[in-house]
């Protein structure tokens, strides 16, 4: 049996699991959320923990790729933790 990695809907915390390693998957959240991205929890926390100094004043508004973009301009994720 292999690994299973768990993905977070960042609007509402839902958590899966999958078989494979990825930074994030695609689906409809089953809580109604907006279509969009599951992060792999890890990399959601990294991108929580970006500084609230260095979040740009819509930070709650923006899509998770965007706050993703965000944290890795500020060295919070880098590409080997999308690995
Ligand atoms: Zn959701």
């Amino acid at each position: 049996m292999g690994r299973e990695h768990t993905y977070v809907c960042p609007t509402c915390g839902a958590r899966i699991t999958r078989s494979f390693r990825a930074p994030s998957v695609m689906r409809s959240c089953e809580n109604g959320c907006s279509f969009g991205h599951f992060l792999r929890a890890d990399v959601l926390e990294r991108v929580d923990s970006v500084p609230v100094a260095a979040r740009p004043d819509d930070w709650a508004e923006l899509e998770v790729e965007e706050r993703l973009l965000v944290a890795m301009r500020e060295g919070v994720v880098s590409l080997p933790d999308l690995r």
